[in-house]
């Protein structure tokens, strides 16, 4: 093994990810007084986060009449029943400051004709629990998440963060009583690996999209969160619930806001009938977005998709007009125009379901620190972790996220790690020694990877991979696409084994920095694709067609999974929580979903 030196860094917290969850959580842990580091693969206004669209939401009530309870409802209905009602009251209740707050940290929201914050209806958004839409999307055109990664940056250098930009984490430092300590990373710019210590190691890497051929997710969207973890031997929670946006531009996977739907933009098929009308009646067009993708798929299935080869749908936005169309949706009619090459003042967008989301993760309880679930004590928790954003699972979204959900989810559980960190740590508290070993782990497997000689490129790898997750772990899902899936999956993990790196160069978009994003990409596949094999019902994103209701009895539980050293993987279960925070609410019982 080549001599790897580190230089080493102490923190009393480090925070990996500089996306809204990283970012908010770096500002609340500085403000707090802490030392504090972050991490991050890419600048942190190049993070995905800059690329949500539609909005934020909140029950402001600014529109129209609105209630958090109201909200909370909606999102326990998205959910599927699958997310943990005591983190969704937690969430659902501090929109309302989390979203002011921003406001007072200077995000340029679009305003109604009075000076309020401007809110537009979205997809599974209703009023007075579930009559019809109500506008809470907080927006700022649609460029949201662009203003609130930027406002929040701004924040964080106020409370002298120290960022390492361009710094790649590979992997965590475990103590052997099983607490993490801080994390070995290599700096993109120089190939230099820096060992980073800290009492309190926040993960806010972000989502997975790219295990998918195609998805909405940037590039950079890599599930390395979700492979730091596994190999601390941990376990994901519900990875099989994947969201497919029913508007992702046809050929090229860019995202088309819901909130252009919102506006009154609807989908029609190759007659031109405006098909959400029979797949729900109230909703329409801002149904859950399972339920669009889902419908959307049948129409193309039956014959009825628009197009030479009748395989898309159409989004339609002529009718709002150029004024509208300017002022609220200016991204995506440029969007539009440079991806579908659609003026959408004049004709409909190619649109088909893309992937989006990932609603499973890291799981945490509400305080955002990772769980360690035992036979005993389903809500054990691994000192010294937390995780936030996407890359978590608290659990709030559940089997299927509500748009513009996420964004809230990144604020106000990012703003949790600060106020649990406040609570429980003491700023400047003295460093035990690390473990002599510290880091030896991430040395030697990435040693072997930067070696390997054999016959696979890494980029070949990858697209099995992608091909196989797009194919098998879809829109539908039978026990013969999953069995298949896993197959696939299992190949393109086991060829990693015989990889061939010829850049090993220890800088950014080298071969060898690919290799170690595809090694964290095939865990969260593998992960992904057993746990949906596994799951005998259809609940939110997860639509079996061999189970196709959803079974309270037997599944309304979380699924886990580890990935052993051999990529075996071993599933568990843990109990959703069935209860609220607090006493104003009461437990949403389940009901068939209906919009
Ligand atoms: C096109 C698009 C539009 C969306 N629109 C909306 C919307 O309108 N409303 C809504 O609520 N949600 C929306 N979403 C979802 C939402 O934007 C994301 O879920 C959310 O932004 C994820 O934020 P995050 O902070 O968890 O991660 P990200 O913003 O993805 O940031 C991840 C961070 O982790 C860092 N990182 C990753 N790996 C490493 C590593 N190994 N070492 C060091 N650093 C690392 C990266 O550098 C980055 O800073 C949208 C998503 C997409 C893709």
């Amino acid at each position: 093994m080549a001599a790897y030196s580190f230089v080493d860094h102490t923190y009393d917290v480090l925070v990996i990810g500089a996306g809204g969850a990283g970012l908010r959580a770096t500002l609340g842990m500085g403000a707090a007084g802490f030392k504090t580091a972050c991490v991050t693969k890419v600048f942190p206004t190049r993070s995905h986060t800059v690329a949500a669209q539609g909005g934020i939401s909140a029950s402001l009530g600014n529109m129209s009449e609105d209630d958090w309870r109201w909200h909370m409802y909606d999102t326990v209905k998205g959910s599927d029943w699958l997310g943990d009602q005591d983190a969704i009251e937690y969430m659902c209740r501090e929109a309302v400051p989390a979203v002011y707050e921003l406001e007072h940290f200077g995000v340029p929201f679009s305003r109604t004709d009075d000076g309020r914050i401007y809110q537009r209806p979205f997809g599974g958004h209703m009023r007075n629990f579930g009559e019809a839409p109500v506008q809470r999307a907080c927006a700022a055109a649609d460029r949201t998440g662009h203003a609130i990664l930027h406002t929040l940056y701004q924040q964080c250098l106020k409370h002298d963060a120290e960022f390492f930009v361009e710094y790649f984490a590979i992997d965590l430092i475990m103590d052997p009583d099983g607490a993490c300590r801080g994390a070995v990373a290599i700096n993109l710019d120089d190939g230099s690996l820096h060992r980073f210590r800290a009492h309190l190691t926040v993960l806010a890497t972000g989502g997975y999209g790219r295990a998918y051929f195609s998805a909405t997710s940037a590039h950079t969207c890599t599930g390395d969160g979700h492979g730091l973890v596994t190999r601390a031997g941990l376990p994901l929670q519900d990875m099989e619930f994947v969201q497919f946006h029913p508007t992702g531009i046809y050929g090229s996977g860019c995202l088309i806001t819901e909130g252009a739907r919102g506006e009154g933009g609807y989908l029609t098929n190759s007659t031109g009938e405006r098909f959400m009308e029979r797949y729900a009646p109230t909703a329409k067009d801002l149904a859950s977005r399972d339920v669009v993708s889902r419908a959307m798929t049948v129409e193309i299935r039956e014959g009825r998709g628009v197009g030479k080869d009748k395989d898309y749908i159409h989004l339609h936005l002529e009718h709002l007009g150029a004024e509208t169309l300017e002022l609220r949706l200016p991204g995506i009619t440029e969007t539009a125009r440079i991806f579908a090459g659609v003026d959408v003042t004049r004709e409909p967008i190619p649109v088909l379901p893309t992937v989006h989301y990932n609603m499973g993760g890291v799981p945490t309880n509400i305080h955002t620190e990772v769980l360690r679930p035992t036979e005993s004590d389903p809500d054990a928790v691994c000192p010294g972790l937390m995780a936030i954003g996407e890359v978590a699972c608290v659990s709030v979204h559940g089997a299927n996220r509500l748009g513009t959900n996420s964004l809230l989810d990144l604020v106000v559980f990012g703003r949790a790690a600060g106020l649990r960190a406040a609570a429980t740590l003491k700023p400047a508290t003295a460093h035990r020694p690390l473990p002599k070993d510290a880091g030896d782990l991430a040395t030697s497997r990435l040693d072997r990877v930067r070696n390997a000689n054999g016959g696979h490129r890494t980029a070949q790898i990858r697209l099995a991979l992608q091909r196989a997750m797009q194919n098998d772990a879809a829109v539908f899902r039978t026990a013969a696409t999953l069995r298949e899936g896993c197959r696939k999956i299992d190949e393109a993990y086991d060829s990693f084994a015989d990889l061939r790196i010829d850049d090993r160069s220890l800088i950014w978009n080298s071969d060898l920095i690919e290799a170690l994003e595809l090694a964290n990409l095939l865990d969260c596949a593998k992960t992904t694709i057993y746990s949906a094999e596994a799951r005998s019902e259809s609940r939110g994103a997860h639509a079996r067609e061999d189970f196709p209701t959803r079974d309270d009895v037997g599944w309304m539980k979380h699924t886990l999974a580890w990935v052993d050293a051999k990529g075996k993987v071993a599933l568990g279960y843990r109990p959703v929580h069935a209860y609220t925070l607090t006493k104003d609410v009461e437990y949403i019982k389940p009901k068939a979903r209906v919009y």
